[in-house]
């Protein structure tokens, strides 16, 4: 038995892991503390009813002789696959029901994905990058080449002109640093793509939270996408499905991806459980208002963060199409960890934990709900007018 050498290479922890780890140090320390999370990217709101009555009417379905449904095809049943179809329409996309897959959520497409490429390819992802990326393809031991994203670019690097690259990360609105590209900015990754023969995964996890206008919700927007771009999208976040999971993968039907997946995913993916595409349905069609109405809600946290950190002068960059907020801290992003959450009770998640251009910046999100925002706001701003004061005597500066 030989074991996967690859595993070496990655870092101990997940981030997340490692976040939750220094949480749980510190509570166990100050067992009374009240902690505000503002780390981990998960939803708080609880789901509409309606989606909750979908689950309901299709579990009681299945109890029917007539209603029950054994394993579902393994793309997604049509109901569903239709519903995607026509929230994409609504957008003026035009997608076929063949060219979207069901599945059990965005991150595990995105790793799943990798099945149908050699691991003899050039990987090209931007730092800092949601981390899952990265793992995945360490795992299976594929060459990584980084896109620098900072304060000059805006957190939205344009491609390189110089570098190969065969498999291209790229996710909008961005996780971490909530950054949103144009269809223009995203034209130019398409022609480079193109221009390369390379792939694009596009992450659109968050296309719900987008605001401003000008910002891209699906790379199908683009022209020349069809021809090198793959979708990967979910309910997570868009309508509070992080713990019921489900997503979909957009695959043109003139890639030979679209056949490929197909493939792999009846050798390994027995379809995704009928009740909770019954939910997604929901969500899509019925429930659509009140997924928007929460989404609408983690904006207004967003906004509250977004006012508190003006009034500081703190440099940020997302909250308008994201639920997340860059700030810049100008130390080690895990001293301010640390110290934030000793002094605030404030839990973040390091910039640096997604990559070295991370480094002294800090990503906080609008998930939680708004009177624990605004309590965490009530707590940040003394402590940012203190950390300003003394940071220079207490920290080393980057
Ligand atoms: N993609 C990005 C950029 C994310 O931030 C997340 C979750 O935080 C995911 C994908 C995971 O999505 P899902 O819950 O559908 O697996």
């Amino acid at each position: 038995m030989k074991l996967n050498k690859n595993f070496k290479n990655l870092t101990d922890d997940y981030l997340f892991a490692e976040v939750s780890k220094r949480v749980q140090a510190y509570k166990t320390e100050f067992p009374n503390s009240d902690v505000i999370s503002l780390g981990i990217g998960d939803v708080t709101q609880p789901l509409p009813l309606k989606i909750a009555e979908a689950c309901k009417d299709a579990a009681v379905e299945m109890s029917t002789k007539i209603g029950l449904h054994g394993y579902g095809p393994y793309d997604g049943y049509e109901f569903l696959k239709n519903a995607v179809v026509d929230y994409y329409k609504a957008r003026k996309v035009v997608i076929d029901p063949d060219e979207v897959f069901i599945g059990s959520g965005a991150k595990d497409a995105l790793g799943d994905f990798l099945d149908l490429f050699d691991s003899d390819n050039t990987v090209m992802v931007p730092d800092p990058v949601y981390p899952a990326y990265v793992d995945a393809n360490v795992m299976s031991g594929r060459k990584i080449v980084y896109v620098d994203a900072n304060r000059e670019n805006g957190f939205l690097p344009p491609p390189p002109k110089r570098g190969k690259a065969d498999i291209i990360y790229i996710c909008s609105p961005n996780n971490p640093t909530g950054a949103a590209y144009s269809v223009d900015q995203l034209k130019e990754w398409v022609d480079f793509a193109l221009d390369q023969n390379a792939v694009i995964f596009y992450d659109a996890a968050y296309e719900s939270f987008v605001s401003d206008g000008r910002a891209a919700r699906s790379i199908f927007e683009v022209t020349g996408a069809r021809d090198c771009a793959v979708e990967f999208c979910s309910f997570s976040k868009m309508a509070g499905f992080t713990g019921v999971r489900c997503g979909w993968t957009t695959i043109p039907l003139a890639s030979p991806l679209n056949r490929m997946w197909l493939r792999r995913q009846s050798a390994k993916y027995n379809g995704t459980s009928y009740v909770v595409q019954r939910m997604a349905e929901r969500a899509l069609r019925g429930g659509l208002e009140d997924s928007v109405k929460t989404v609408d809600y983690y904006k207004t946290n967003a906004k509250l963060i977004m006012k508190t950190f003006d009034k500081l002068g703190i440099e940020y960059t997302g909250g308008v199409n994201a639920p997340y907020i860059w700030f810049y801290c100008g130390i080690k992003s895990w001293e301010f960890f640390d110290y934030l959450l000793k002094k605030a009770r404030i839990v973040v998640t390091p910039g640096s934990g997604f990559g070295k251009n991370g480094e002294g910046w800090v990503r906080i999100t609008s998930f939680n709900s708004t009177d624990r925002i605004d309590e965490a706001m009530r707590r940040f701003t003394p402590f940012w007018k203190e950390f300003i004061e003394t940071r220079e005597k207490l920290f080393h500066l980057l």
